[in-house]
């Protein structure tokens, strides 16, 4: 019987990967959440983990489950301790990093959430052993098929302030970078679509797990359109699919779907189509894309000050611009930098959040 170890398991993601292992009787041997420990409670209750692992030592006499451990170091023994053949990493930012590790070190296969692992250390990463949980880079793969692509494309929805005037988004708080029009995500990632930083991550996954740099994105506001594949022939192909995860997150589970997990796209109610270039006044990190895409070794240093500046725009000690301003100008100060190994990986994302504080 197939078993996972989950974490993250009460956000976005995590959530939606209890339906599908339920869905196909996956057992589910360890649960790692964070500070939601209702729903974690809820969630032991209905998938009975073997252990379970939270954020913070002191919630741990709430939690209804005998092996109940804490911390960080904490995940990656439960990894280590694990049955399983496959750990679902559904943790935000750079904390997912060392579970990521921890799993390929161990020749277990990562259906990956967590894209600032590949941002941060895709080339330190076993990408054999990986199978991205993102819906643009799920759509690529189903497109791809084996054939010689010349170009790939993946879609922005343009996030919170897509139709805002430019003034107004000088004003913006916390709360209004939250509307994502579209997607119903965890905090960090809905910024990040606001900024556009998210779809460049996107483009440096791309980039490890394709071994590509002829990616790029557009703006498709519907986001019913999720990837786009340019052949060496001259055809393109594009993959459209509802606005849920459940869909890439069942094929990374189980590696082939033959039975309906979304209703297929009705094409008369979805009218138009259009495609959009991103503008950089509107996205001012998308200044730096060409560069990065060239020098994706600098994928740590942008997460690190983005990691930053998100904290700052949320105390309100920056303004939403300001975060790219942060970003652009940490990405400029660590420009020279190329880390040989993970631990200088691990030394420069102190460096950097250090810098930006
Ligand atoms: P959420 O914020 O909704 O969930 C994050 C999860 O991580 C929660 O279960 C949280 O626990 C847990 N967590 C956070 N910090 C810790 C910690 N220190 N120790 C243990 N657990 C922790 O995020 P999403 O589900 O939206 O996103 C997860 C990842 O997936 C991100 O990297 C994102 O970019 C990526 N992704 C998300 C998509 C989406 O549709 N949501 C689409 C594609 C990729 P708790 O809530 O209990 O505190």
């Amino acid at each position: 019987m197939q078993s996972i170890v989950l974490l993250g398991s009460t956000g976005s993601i995590g959530i939606n990967t209890l339906i599908i292992a339920k869905r196909y009787n996956i057992t589910v041997e360890t649960l790692v959440a964070g500070n939601n420990i209702d729903l974690l409670n809820q969630q032991i209750a209905e998938h009975h983990p073997r252990r379970v692992v939270i954020a913070n030592e002191a919630d741990k006499t709430k939690v209804n489950h005998p092996d109940v451990r804490a911390g960080s170091e904490a995940i990656l023994e439960a990894i280590e301790e694990s049955q399983s053949d496959m750990v679902v990493n559904a943790l935000v930012g750079y904390v997912g990093l060392a579970p990521t590790l921890k799993a390929t070190s161990l020749g277990k296969r990562v259906a990956l959430a967590n894209k600032e692992s590949l941002v941060v250390a895709g080339e330190f990463i076993d990408i054999s052993l990986i199978t991205p949980i993102d819906s643009e880079h799920f759509g690529l793969w189903y497109l791809m098929n084996h054939r010689p692509f010349s170009k790939l494309y993946i879609t922005a929805s343009g996030g919170a302030f897509r139709e805002w005037e430019i003034e107004k988004m000088q004003k913006a708080s916390f709360a209004d970078a939250l509307k994502h029009p579209n997607w119903s995500m965890g905090d960090k990632i809905t910024i990040d679509s606001a900024t556009m930083t998210n779809k460049l991550f996107e483009l440096l996954e791309a980039k490890w797990l394709f071994d590509t740099t002829d990616i790029d994105a557009l703006i498709e506001k519907k986001s019913i359109i999720h990837a786009l594949a340019e052949f060496k022939d001259g055809s393109t192909t594009a993959h459209f699919a509802g606005v849920d995860m459940k869909l890439p997150i069942a094929f990374a589970l189980r590696g082939e779907v033959n039975e309906p997990i979304l209703p297929p796209t009705d094409l008369l109610a979805m009218g138009s189509i259009e495609f959009l270039p991103i503008e950089e006044q509107r996205y001012p990190i998308w200044q730096i894309k060409e560069h990065i895409l060239a020098n994706p070794h600098l994928g740590v240093v942008v997460n690190a000050a983005n990691e930053e500046a998100i904290e700052a725009f949320k105390h309100e000690r920056c303004s939403f611009f300001g975060m790219s301003e942060i970003v652009l100008d940490a990405y400029k100060r660590f420009e020279s930098f190329k880390a040989a190994t993970i631990e200088e990986i691990i030394a420069i994302d102190k460096e950097v959040r250090k810098y930006v504080k």
